[in-house]
């Protein structure tokens, strides 16, 4: 209601609203807790690319 421009979109983070708009620097999420929450995440997970699962797969057991 403040700007015509003014936008409510759901927030990534946390699934709650979030005014898409200039006055909300943390958009699209709605504050800034959610947005280093998500870039956190983020940061992470692409830190354990996984190259390949050293699991299950990596014995090559007979089929009996
Ligand atoms: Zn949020």
């Amino acid at each position: 209601m403040a700007t015509p421009a003014a936008r409510i979109v759901t927030c990534p983070s946390c699934g709650g609203r979030s005014v898409y708009a200039p006055e909300n620097p943390y958009r699209p999420f709605c504050c800034e807790r959610c947005k280093n929450a998500d870039l956190g995440a983020w940061a992470t997970e692409s830190y354990r690319v996984p190259a390949r699962p050293t699991t299950a797969d990596d014995r090559e057991e007979p089929t009996q």
